[in-house]
């Protein structure tokens, strides 16, 4: 008798995780922290460092979400470097988990600045949807927008993936900011928000002057066919990323949008 009741009741369990994750509503969170040990991220010799600003909202998004009941599973909790196919692997050892990568932008203009999230996969979509509103409403800043991009983190994973891009620290502004831990507190907290699909109280339009995709970030782009590669130029992504997304936008940049962001530059 108990033996069939403790199965039903796993079943119920299994039955209700099952549906969270249907709907993309992951009681597990895998948190990602952008770079670390000595990829300091964004651009080389920025003034302010992206890795402990990555490092320190996710931190404090691990802790809101501990205290809502949530499994948080870091990345990397302190600041080391892990290289991006172990930062997938980790996610992709929690079924039914989400994957939140989390990062602050650069781009060699100052005055680029707002908030940007990316997904890739369709099942991501709407996780993604959710936290852009949620951070766009509670920072004082633009929305640049929800792109979909075949970033590592977000082609690699087997469970919905969202990287946020939580403000320029090239901006001097946003940068500024993002130096308070009162800021990175509400980043975390509209983060937090988002994946607990609360709705956003108010959203700022999509920034109006924004004629083309940021060159501001830092992901290794890696084509399906060079995984086995992947290990390897991961490692070397701090050092070359720039380069590297100079590539990627030279290929994926549609050639009008092209003229137009050389005019807005
Ligand atoms: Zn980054």
């Amino acid at each position: 008798m108990n033996r069939s009741r403790s199965i039903l009741i796993s079943a119920f369990a299994g039955l209700l995780a099952f549906t969270a994750s249907a709907l993309g509503q992951s009681r597990t969170i895998v948190i990602d922290a952008g770079h670390g040990g000595y990829d300091r991220g964004g651009v080389p010799g920025q003034r302010i460092s992206e890795k402990d600003k990555t490092l320190d909202v996710a931190q404090r998004l691990k802790r809101i979400l501990q205290a809502d009941g949530y499994r948080v599973i870091m990345t990397r909790d302190s600041d080391v470097f892990i290289p991006l196919p172990t930062r997938v692997a980790i996610a992709n050892s929690y079924r039914g988990a989400s994957f939140v990568s989390i990062h602050f932008n650069c781009a060699s203009r100052v005055g680029a600045n707002g908030i940007e999230t990316y997904y890739y996969r369709s099942d991501s979509a709407s996780l993604a949807a959710s936290i852009h509103r949620n951070v766009v409403s509670g920072a004082p800043t633009e929305n640049r927008g929800i792109r979909r991009r075949g970033f590592y983190v977000l082609r690699r994973t087997a469970i919905p993936s969202v990287l946020v891009e939580c403000g320029f620290l090239t901006n001097p502004t946003e940068g500024r900011l993002a130096l308070t831990g009162d800021y990175r507190q509400r980043l975390a907290e509209q983060i937090a928000r988002g994946i607990r699909r609360q709705p956003a109280p108010y959203v700022r339009a999509l920034t109006p002057s924004l004629r083309s995709v940021s060159l501001g970030n830092d992901f290794v782009r890696v084509p399906a066919e060079s995984f086995s590669r992947s290990r390897k130029r991961s490692s070397k992504s701090a050092r070359t990323h720039r380069s590297s997304k100079n590539r990627k936008s030279e290929s994926s940049t549609p050639r009008k949008k092209k003229k137009k962001k050389s005019s807005e530059e």
